[in-house]
Protein backbone atom coordinates (compact mmCIF):
# COMPACT_ATOMS: atom_id res chain seq x y z
CA UNK A 1 0.00 0.00 0.00
CA UNK A 2 2.76 2.68 0.70
CA UNK A 3 5.37 1.48 -2.12
CA UNK A 4 1.89 2.24 -4.57
CA UNK A 5 1.14 5.73 -2.54
CA UNK A 6 4.29 6.70 -3.50
CA UNK A 7 5.18 5.28 -6.41
CA UNK A 8 8.02 3.16 -6.16
CA UNK A 9 8.59 -0.33 -5.84
CA UNK A 10 8.36 -2.45 -2.94
CA UNK A 11 11.41 -4.42 -2.24
CA UNK A 12 10.75 -6.68 0.45
CA UNK A 13 13.59 -9.31 1.07
CA UNK A 14 11.58 -12.01 3.08
CA UNK A 15 9.32 -11.95 -0.08
CA UNK A 16 12.58 -12.57 -2.67
CA UNK A 17 14.12 -15.17 -0.55
CA UNK A 18 10.45 -16.82 -0.15
CA UNK A 19 10.10 -16.54 -4.40
CA UNK A 20 14.15 -18.60 -4.72
CA UNK A 21 12.83 -21.19 -2.19
CA UNK A 22 9.64 -21.46 -4.42
CA UNK A 23 12.04 -21.60 -7.67
CA UNK A 24 14.78 -24.01 -5.92
CA UNK A 25 17.43 -21.75 -6.71
CA UNK A 26 20.57 -22.15 -5.35
CA UNK A 27 19.69 -19.55 -2.76
CA UNK A 28 16.58 -20.76 -1.69
CA UNK A 29 18.35 -24.19 -0.81
CA UNK A 30 20.44 -22.16 1.03
CA UNK A 31 17.78 -19.96 3.00
CA UNK A 32 14.94 -22.29 3.43
CA UNK A 33 15.95 -24.00 6.72
CA UNK A 34 17.52 -20.78 7.82
CA UNK A 35 13.98 -19.25 7.25
CA UNK A 36 11.84 -21.45 8.68
CA UNK A 37 13.89 -21.25 12.10
CA UNK A 38 13.02 -17.94 12.36
CA UNK A 39 17.13 -16.87 11.79
CA UNK A 40 18.61 -14.57 9.26
CA UNK A 41 20.14 -15.62 6.04
CA UNK A 42 23.80 -14.86 5.93
CA UNK A 43 24.54 -11.43 5.37
CA UNK A 44 26.89 -11.70 1.81
CA UNK A 45 23.66 -13.71 -0.03
CA UNK A 46 21.02 -11.05 1.28
CA UNK A 47 23.42 -7.81 0.28
CA UNK A 48 23.93 -9.32 -3.20
CA UNK A 49 20.28 -9.80 -3.70
CA UNK A 50 19.45 -6.47 -2.49
CA UNK A 51 22.31 -4.92 -4.83
CA UNK A 52 21.19 -6.47 -7.86
CA UNK A 53 17.89 -6.11 -6.69
CA UNK A 54 18.51 -1.67 -6.70
CA UNK A 55 20.50 -1.94 -9.78
CA UNK A 56 17.37 -2.61 -12.04
CA UNK A 57 15.77 0.31 -13.74
CA UNK A 58 12.45 0.70 -11.95
CA UNK A 59 14.75 1.51 -8.53
CA UNK A 60 16.53 4.61 -10.48
CA UNK A 61 14.29 6.62 -8.54
CA UNK A 62 13.24 5.36 -5.33
CA UNK A 63 12.30 2.50 -3.48
CA UNK A 64 11.00 0.90 -0.43
CA UNK A 65 13.22 -1.86 1.28
CA UNK A 66 10.71 -4.00 3.51
CA UNK A 67 12.62 -6.74 5.56
CA UNK A 68 16.04 -5.13 4.91
CA UNK A 69 18.50 -3.98 6.52
CA UNK A 70 17.98 -6.55 9.44
CA UNK A 71 21.34 -5.53 11.42
CA UNK A 72 24.33 -3.19 11.21
CA UNK A 73 26.07 -5.34 8.86
CA UNK A 74 23.79 -4.96 5.89
CA UNK A 75 23.07 -0.96 6.93
CA UNK A 76 26.82 -0.42 6.32
CA UNK A 77 26.71 -2.30 3.21
CA UNK A 78 23.76 -0.79 1.95
CA UNK A 79 25.74 2.53 2.88
CA UNK A 80 28.58 0.85 0.84
CA UNK A 81 26.92 0.14 -2.46
CA UNK A 82 24.46 3.14 -2.29
CA UNK A 83 26.96 6.14 -0.84
CA UNK A 84 26.02 7.81 2.04
CA UNK A 85 22.53 10.06 1.73
CA UNK A 86 21.14 6.98 0.10
CA UNK A 87 18.40 6.62 2.50
CA UNK A 88 16.28 9.36 3.19
CA UNK A 89 14.18 7.99 5.82
CA UNK A 90 13.63 4.84 7.88
CA UNK A 91 9.94 4.09 9.44
CA UNK A 92 10.22 2.42 12.71
CA UNK A 93 6.68 0.63 13.22
CA UNK A 94 6.02 -0.71 16.67
CA UNK A 95 3.35 -3.05 18.00
CA UNK A 96 2.99 -4.58 20.99
CA UNK A 97 4.95 -8.43 20.94
CA UNK A 98 1.90 -10.21 21.67
CA UNK A 99 -0.55 -8.39 19.23
CA UNK A 100 2.12 -9.14 16.99
CA UNK A 101 2.18 -13.17 17.26
CA UNK A 102 -1.89 -12.94 16.88
CA UNK A 103 -1.54 -11.40 13.56
CA UNK A 104 1.20 -13.73 12.06
CA UNK A 105 -0.40 -16.84 13.79
CA UNK A 106 -3.77 -15.36 11.75
CA UNK A 107 -1.38 -14.76 8.65
CA UNK A 108 -0.78 -18.65 9.35
CA UNK A 109 -4.10 -19.78 8.51
CA UNK A 110 -4.16 -16.90 5.71
CA UNK A 111 -1.09 -17.72 4.02
CA UNK A 112 0.22 -20.95 5.40
CA UNK A 113 3.61 -18.96 5.57
CA UNK A 114 6.23 -21.71 7.46
CA UNK A 115 7.39 -19.52 10.05
CA UNK A 116 4.47 -18.18 11.11
CA UNK A 117 4.04 -20.57 14.06
CA UNK A 118 4.50 -19.88 17.78
CA UNK A 119 8.09 -20.47 18.25
CA UNK A 120 9.74 -19.59 14.94
CA UNK A 121 7.33 -16.12 15.65
CA UNK A 122 9.42 -15.79 19.10
CA UNK A 123 12.51 -16.36 17.76
CA UNK A 124 11.79 -14.00 15.48
CA UNK A 125 11.16 -11.63 17.81
CA UNK A 126 14.42 -12.49 19.73
CA UNK A 127 16.34 -11.71 16.29
CA UNK A 128 15.04 -8.49 15.67
CA UNK A 129 15.41 -7.49 19.43
CA UNK A 130 19.75 -8.68 19.73
CA UNK A 131 20.56 -7.47 15.55
CA UNK A 132 17.32 -5.50 14.78
CA UNK A 133 16.90 -3.05 16.79
CA UNK A 134 19.94 -1.22 17.15
CA UNK A 135 19.33 0.25 14.08
CA UNK A 136 17.24 2.89 15.67
CA UNK A 137 20.67 3.74 17.14
CA UNK A 138 22.57 3.43 14.10
CA UNK A 139 20.16 5.74 11.41
CA UNK A 140 20.12 9.11 13.44
CA UNK A 141 23.95 8.55 14.26
CA UNK A 142 24.92 8.39 10.16
CA UNK A 143 22.27 10.95 9.28
CA UNK A 144 18.93 8.83 8.63
CA UNK A 145 15.83 9.86 10.50
CA UNK A 146 13.68 7.29 12.40
CA UNK A 147 10.31 8.13 12.36
CA UNK A 148 8.11 6.15 15.13
CA UNK A 149 4.76 4.91 14.09
CA UNK A 150 1.91 3.39 16.05
CA UNK A 151 1.59 0.11 14.52
CA UNK A 152 -1.79 -1.09 16.67
CA UNK A 153 -5.11 -0.96 15.19
CA UNK A 154 -6.69 -1.53 11.45
CA UNK A 155 -3.86 -1.95 8.89
CA UNK A 156 -5.77 1.58 7.09
CA UNK A 157 -5.35 3.30 10.50
CA UNK A 158 -1.85 2.28 10.39
CA UNK A 159 -1.48 2.96 6.99
CA UNK A 160 -2.77 6.38 7.19
CA UNK A 161 -0.05 7.03 10.19
CA UNK A 162 2.44 6.25 8.07
CA UNK A 163 1.26 8.51 4.93
CA UNK A 164 1.18 11.39 7.36
CA UNK A 165 4.37 11.04 9.03
CA UNK A 166 6.14 10.59 5.81
CA UNK A 167 4.32 14.11 4.57
CA UNK A 168 5.56 15.47 7.89
CA UNK A 169 9.50 14.53 7.19
P1 LIG B 1 10.09 -11.35 6.30
O1 LIG B 1 9.29 -11.69 5.08
O2 LIG B 1 10.70 -9.98 6.23
O3 LIG B 1 9.33 -11.59 7.57
O4 LIG B 1 11.34 -12.36 6.34
C1 LIG B 1 11.13 -13.75 6.44
C2 LIG B 1 12.48 -14.45 6.73
O5 LIG B 1 13.36 -14.25 5.60
C3 LIG B 1 13.25 -13.93 7.93
O6 LIG B 1 12.82 -14.51 9.16
C4 LIG B 1 14.68 -14.33 7.57
O7 LIG B 1 14.88 -15.71 7.76
C5 LIG B 1 14.70 -14.06 6.07
N1 LIG B 1 15.09 -12.65 5.78
C6 LIG B 1 14.31 -11.67 5.26
N2 LIG B 1 14.97 -10.52 5.11
C7 LIG B 1 16.23 -10.78 5.60
C8 LIG B 1 17.41 -10.00 5.74
N3 LIG B 1 17.43 -8.69 5.40
N4 LIG B 1 18.51 -10.60 6.26
C9 LIG B 1 18.50 -11.90 6.62
N5 LIG B 1 17.43 -12.69 6.51
C10 LIG B 1 16.29 -12.14 6.00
Amino acid sequence: MLARAIGVPHISTGAMLRDNVEAGTELGQQAQAIMAAGDLVPDDLVVAMVKDRLSKEDAACGFLLDGFPRNVVQAEALDAAMGEGALELAVLVEADEEELVQRLLQRAQEQGREDDNEETIRNRQQVYRDETEPLVGYYPDNGVSVVAVDGMGAIDEVFARIVNALADN
